[in-house]
């Protein structure tokens, strides 16, 4: 199946500006409330989403075998059930309806009128109904940082670390999409003299600089998934928020590791972006020295070369960036982690999200959380209105951005914003 939506030399009948995320080369998939309040599936190019429903009841997805409804649901899991021949099948027809030349929809104003919308007309939701969220530490920087930080800066690295993904169960519960407030949390925290433990709203509440994964019915259960076919099963990507209160995180994490000071939210931006659209990307990640055991051993291009930034932007006032990190420092690739997580027979479903961990670069620049950033608040960050941050304030708004960009390529995943509110009573 080949994969002509990602030829960069198409140009499409839409108006699009030169640097947008989404030019006809992307084509993500998500799901948004129309100006009528309908839900649907959809897609996005330049500045216009796409009714990906309203397309296949006009026939436009003649030929590809598609049940009727397939579109008109309020979550992807279904579309991505279909399987990678069915995903570039609609991915290649979108692709040709737009693409510059092709009169059939735009010559068509009375399609255009009830296809088209402008992204102030709609309502992003969640892109799937998250089964299961796992997510695992892959980025040694930010593993060696922390280590360092909650434990023994001689032995930052635990040995499992270079042979293991390390990952665990999260909560997908609370897995929200951009743009949706947080009240900033309440917990128990560390003792002081007295031995008796501290409660009320978390002090430290921090952003988590990740990528996450979507996949598709990967496996039965008692079955694995090889490390070749692995991402076969991976649908797309997403940028991801995994907002931490470390002061809770710090009391409770030993011995069952993260509890409550990371499940009670984490921030999606809400289009995923196919793998298939960021295979131009590909690129060599850092060597994994000791080798990986042979059931996880995939060769070259196994990481993706997608330029990660964070920006925190106080109430009333300009935002300032913090971190500029890339996806391709990630030592353990998502493939890797796929393989990992089925070897022992886990089943993995569609909709299920793989978060890759905290993504920390080599400089200090490069940090993916507060928690590194400010060095456990050492080393507070300047923002540029004069204030300074060791972790997230109340109405502070932290927003992520995520694009790869290769020979005048731009794909990228637009932003994922989530504001702290002050905690409820
Ligand atoms: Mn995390």
């Amino acid at each position: 199946m080949p994969l002509s939506a990602n030829n960069p030399t198409k140009k499409t009948w839409l108006e699009t500006s030169a640097n947008t995320d989404f030019p006809i080369q992307n084509i993500p998939f998500g799901v948004f409330l129309t100006r009528d309040d309908i839900i649907t599936i959809g897609t996005r190019i330049g500045d216009f989403a796409i009714d990906l429903g309203a397309l296949h009841q006009l026939g436009y997805f003649e030929g590809i075998e598609l049940t009727d409804d397939i579109f008109m649901q309020d979550s992807l899991n279904d579309f991505i059930a279909d399987g990678r021949k069915t995903w570039r099948l609609v991915r290649n027809r979108v692709s040709d309806i737009f693409l510059e030349g092709n009169s059939k929809l735009r010559d068509n104003q009375d399609h255009r009128s009830i296809v088209l919308f402008t992204m102030d007309e709609i309502e992003m939701q969640l892109p799937v109904d998250v089964g299961d969220y796992t997510d695992f530490y892959a980025s040694k920087e930010h593993a060696t940082n922390v280590g360092s930080l909650f434990r023994d800066p001689e032995n930052a690295l635990l040995p499992n670390w270079l042979r293991i993904p390390i990952g665990y169960h999260g909560r997908s519960s609370s897995i929200i999409p951009s743009g949706t407030p947080i009240h900033r949390p309440y917990g128990q925290t560390k003792p002081g003299d007295d031995g008796i433990p501290g409660f009320g709203p978390s002090k430290l509440v921090d952003f988590e600089l990740e990528m996450a994964f979507i996949t598709t019915d990967a496996n039965h259960i008692g079955h694995r998934v090889p490390i070749k076919e692995a991402e076969d099963y991976i649908f797309g990507l997403v940028q991801f928020n995994d907002w931490s209160a470390r002061d809770i995180q710090a009391w409770e994490y030993v011995p069952l590791g993260p509890f409550l000071g990371k499940n009670f939210a984490s921030t999606i931006s809400p289009w995923i972006v196919t793998l298939d659209a960021l295979e131009p990307f590909r690129t060599n990640g850092p060597k994994q020295d000791p080798a990986p055991l042979p059931y996880l051993q995939q060769g070259d291009n196994k990481n993706f070369d997608i330029n990660l930034q964070v920006a925190i932007k106080p109430e009333g006032d300009e935002e300032t960036v913090v971190a500029n990190s890339n996806f391709k420092y990630m030592y353990w690739s998502m493939a890797q982690q796929l393989t990992h997580h089925t070897v022992n027979g886990c089943n993995v479903r569609s909709g299920d999200m793989m978060g890759s961990g905290t993504i920390s670069g080599p400089t200090k620049d490069s940090y993916g959380s507060m928690l590194e950033l400010s060095w456990r608040g050492q080393n507070p960050v300047l923002l540029k209105n004069g204030k300074e941050r060791k972790f997230i304030q109340d109405n502070d708004t932290v927003i992520m951005r995520a694009y790869c960009e290769k020979d005048g390529l731009r794909i990228g995943f637009g932003e994922c914003n989530g504001k702290i509110l002050p905690a409820l009573d």
